[in-house]
């Protein structure tokens, strides 16, 4: 089989087929490599797999180099791990495998290569090449798996009810690789994943999230998202996401379903950014939307709130998902809950105080928040969204003039806290707190400039009204 390796790649395969030679063990390149090789994709890792000692023969091939890499292994599982340059490399014994129901942990036992390609979730990541010296380079197929990837099918090499049932992750990754590599998924192969959606429930969340991620990260995550949702799938793990899908008729009016307009928000921000936390938000920004849906009669469906709710939602989301706790999870919560800001500033007419309020609440954040604003504006209507479009140039023009202006941006207001304390010798109370909104609001109002004796002066004032006078020391 003739696939494109570099050197380096071809200098490993003749010594792990050296190596297995001098153990006499049978040895085949497998998985992924193979695969991605194929379709002329990148390859970051190896699998190998040898009819024998797995751990042994990763040791022999590691002692060739003159560096001698460190080998990892795991000897419950028989598989053994080394590292060439960041090129990972991983070594497993062939093995069959019998599944209890309530776990993806397998029993395990030694088996011959096609056992081993019947353990694999789809045919084309069972394919195998030989590295044997009486047939090295030849492809060992048993599944037809080379057809299904000229023909861009995913499909199990046994019969998918038993696969995905075996092992429930292998249904996220179907969903994961036919947005990865845009393939089809078999109907069948689809319908099992209809049928056998419940059975994610035994999959670690940490391992549903990072599949998740990586469909997040294609270039076109509607794809998946959506195969997620039509397979019933998402649902049991993400259920507020589907409650989004739909739509209602009251007095002859709609609303649009929120969940097709997300996939097309989620894939328009795609197409501005990598970032995969932007997209996170893209995902979530309507989230709020069911649970603050009323109709009025006489004007339509609203979702007032919707943003200040999403935001509060988006930690139990994160924590429900297995996502990070962390600053990601608040830059999201972040954008979720100014996502209609700069929306609104292109409705009304603009002031320079509405400018500054979005610049300092949005901080450096702004160009992203606008990358999901702009991303948002998906109307059919070919005439709106130019005119949407144009109306959002013009705030992107007035607020980087506002901010050239004042420099609002990751600004501090002049006098702090502590200095508030100081000066009135007053202990941490909501005093302090009034005093210190009170000049933070009025210089992003325009009440006062943006500089220190205008606030000393405002802060004197404000101060008195509340019985407070400066102690001099
Ligand atoms: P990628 O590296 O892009 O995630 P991959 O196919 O190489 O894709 P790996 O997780 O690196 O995926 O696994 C390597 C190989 O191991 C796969 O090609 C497949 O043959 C097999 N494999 C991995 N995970 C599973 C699984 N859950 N069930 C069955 N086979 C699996
Ligand atoms: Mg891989």
């Amino acid at each position: 089989m003739d696939i494109v390796c570099t050197p380096e790649e071809l200098d490993l395969l003749e010594r792990i087929g050296n190596a297995a030679q001098a153990m006499q063990v049978p040895c085949y390149l497998i998985g992924g490599f193979v695969r991605d090789k194929l379709l002329g994709r990148n390859t970051k890792d190896a699998d190998f797999v040898c009819v024998g000692n797995g751990i042994e023969l990763a040791h022999a091939v590691a002692d060739t180099y003159p560096h001698k890499p460190h080998v990892s292994f795991f000897k419950n599982f028989g598989t053994a791990h080394f590292n060439l340059h960041g090129f990972d490399v991983e070594f497993v014994g062939a093995r069959k495998e019998s599944y209890s129901e309530h776990s993806r942990k397998p029993d395990v036992a030694p088996g011959t290569i096609e056992d081993d390609q019947k353990r694999r979730d789809f045919t084309i990541n069972a394919l195998a090449i030989s590295l044997n010296k009486e047939d090295f380079g030849k492809l060992v197929d048993p599944f037809n798996g080379i057809e299904d990837l000229n023909n861009k099918i995913l499909r199990t090499p046994l019969d998918p009810d038993i696969t995905f049932s075996d092992d429930p992750l292998r249904m996220m990754r179907c969903v994961r690789f036919a947005n990865q590599l845009g393939f089809d998924i078999l109907p069948e192969t689809f319908e099992a994943i209809q049928r056998n959606k419940e059975r994610i429930k035994i999959v670690s969340g940490e391992r549903v999230a990072d599949e998740l991620n990586k469909i997040m990260q294609t270039d076109k995550p509607s794809v998946g998202l959506d195969l997620l949702y039509r397979s019933g799938l998402l649902k049991e793990f993400f259920k507020q996401f589907t409650e989004l899908a739909g739509t209602e008729m009251i007095e002859g009016k709609g609303h649009k379903d929120n969940f097709y307009h997300t996939l097309q928000v989620i894939d328009n921000v795609a197409a501005r950014s990598n970032d995969l936390w932007l997209r996170w938000a893209a995902l979530l920004h309507d989230i709020a939307k069911p649970a603050t849906k009323r109709f009025e009669p006489g004007h339509g469906w609203t979702f007032h709130g919707h943003d200040a709710v999403g935001e509060k939602m988006v930690p139990r989301i994160f924590k429900q998902l297995k996502l990070p706790l962390n600053e990601k999870m608040k830059y999201v919560a972040k954008l979720v809950g100014l996502h209609l800001r700069p929306i609104s500033l292109s409705k009304e007419d603009i002031t320079d105080s509405a400018m500054r309020r979005l610049l300092f609440d949005a901080g450096e954040d702004l160009e992203d928040l606008m990358i999901l604003c702009e991303s948002d504006i998906t109307s059919k209507n070919k005439q709106k969204v130019k005119r949407y479009l144009e109306n959002f140039e013009l705030v992107k023009k007035r607020l980087k003039e506002v901010e050239e202006a004042d420099k609002i941006r990751n600004w501090q207001p002049p006098i702090s806290g502590e200095e508030i304390m100081q000066l009135f010798n007053l202990q941490p109370s909501r005093d302090v707190g009034t005093l210190k909104t009170a000049i933070r609001e009025a210089i992003l109002d325009g009440i006062i400039p943006n500089t220190y004796e205008a606030a000393y002066a405002y802060l004197i004032t404000k101060a008195a009204e509340l019985g407070k006078h400066p102690v001099h020391s």
